[in-house]
């Protein structure tokens, strides 16, 4: 059993999908690991850390390997070496990228979406929405307060008092949740914003104030997954009339609010952007999915007015170490399902639900129920 551990190709991307923590615990499982040369320099690992915990180091990884960890998707012109069966698992973007799914099918490796993974008990270790939310979240607000010309604590000294700085986080799931915990840990004034009226205790129970249109719609908004569903137009004026008259007071404001497989809900337009105060900061954490901020610009730090708009791409990719070190935790505890411990060998249980939820393609067929080719629909 050869794991192969790639070089991330994309220029923006500096995890790596494992640590020597990880390569440790696959060479106790049986396999032999290979690790591309200068694949964990992005997050402070060096090829000799690797070695250390017993990895091979190597230019070319994948021609061999039975199994390919990666973060994001295979390029499909390096799909030519792959080998026809080996398991490749990464957060593999297959919304809208028909041509990239099809091509893996065609180069017959046997894609996983780490994105897919069911949001079950059982699969909590292996969440990778969750572990990179969540320092998404946390990093949110040190942008913010980089970009803030002021500090976040009320501090009383002798030569004056700095006011608490006041915080509107909107959407409150992982990455808000950090959110409010972190902007509360740096002393800030905290109010929170969500369409799912659970989560209205958990804002409370971390010490923020809960601020929603509490209407019938409100108390159905969360899909029996646990998402929020797309709210009505009427909602959303009425969400847009309370938020209005509340962003004038803020002085950070963080929007984290996703729909599955929707475009991100616009939440902030450019009166409410305008309607703050100068030196303002705004942080749209949803910029990669059309952005909850109108004039939110991805990769930039954009100035509208005195207010500064920050769209960073990647979030979780701007704490690399940590990042990659709760994503390679999820990808070994992934793949430790599908290694029988006994014969040190690989054996994928085609009936787990965990396989079936993340499997996009096997034997040159895309087979998520997904993303299945229209034609066939
Ligand atoms: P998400 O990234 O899909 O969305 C972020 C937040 O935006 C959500 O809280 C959503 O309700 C909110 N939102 C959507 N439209 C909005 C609007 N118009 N205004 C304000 N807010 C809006 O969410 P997530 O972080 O993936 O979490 C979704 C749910 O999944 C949560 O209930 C979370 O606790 C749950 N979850 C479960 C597991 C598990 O069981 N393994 C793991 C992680 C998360």
């Amino acid at each position: 059993m050869r794991v192969a551990v790639a070089r991330e190709t994309d220029a923006g991307e500096p995890r790596v999908a494992a640590t020597p923590e990880t390569v440790k615990k696959l060479v106790g499982l049986g396999a032999e690991v290979v690790v591309a040369r200068g694949a964990g320099l992005g997050s402070g690992i060096s090829d000799a850390d690797y070695e250390a915990a017993g990895a091979k180091v190597a230019d070319n990884v994948t021609k061999d390997a039975d199994v390919v960890l990666r973060v994001r998707r295979p390029a499909t012109a390096d799909l030519k070496d792959y080998k026809k069966g080996a398991l490749v698992i990464a957060i593999m973007d297959p919304y809208g990228h028909d041509a990239e799914l099809k091509a893996m099918a065609a180069a017959g490796v046997i894609a996983f979406a780490m994105e897919l993974m069911p949001r079950i008990t059982r699969a909590q270790s292996m969440d990778v929405l969750s572990s990179q939310a969540n320092l998404a979240g946390y990093r949110s607000v040190i942008d913010a307060a980089e970009e803030y010309g002021r500090a976040l604590p009320m501090m009383m000294t002798a030569a004056g008092t700095v006011p608490a700085a006041k915080v509107f986080i909107m959407g409150v799931g992982v990455a808000g949740l950090q959110a409010i915990a972190t902007a509360r840990r740096l002393g800030a004034i905290v109010t929170a914003t969500d369409v799912r009226p659970a989560t209205k205790e958990q804002v409370e129970s971390l010490g923020a104030k809960f601020l929603a249109v509490e209407d019938e719609e409100f108390k159905n908004a969360q899909t029996a997954g646990g998402y929020a569903k797309e709210m009505s137009r009427e909602y959303q004026a009425k969400q847009a009339a309370l938020v209005a008259e509340h962003i004038k007071k803020q002085d950070i404001v963080i929007t984290t609010a996703l729909i599955p497989g929707r475009p991100a809900p616009k939440l902030v337009n450019k009166d409410m952007v305008a309607s703050m105060r100068d030196g303002s900061v705004i942080v749209d954490l949803a910029v990669e999915r059309g952005g909850n901020v109108e004039g939110a610009k991805a990769g930039e730090v954009t100035r509208v007015g005195g207010v500064k708009i920050v769209g960073y791409l990647n979030v979780p990719g701007r704490l690399a170490a940590s990042a990659s070190a709760l994503y390679a935790k999820n990808l070994l505890t992934f793949l430790e399902t599908m290694i029988d411990k006994k014969e040190k060998k690989l054996a994928v249980n085609w009936d787990d639900e965990l396989v079936k939820g993340t499997a996009l393609t096997r034997d040159g067929a895309i087979i998520h129920p997904n993303f299945q080719p229209k034609s066939a629909a």
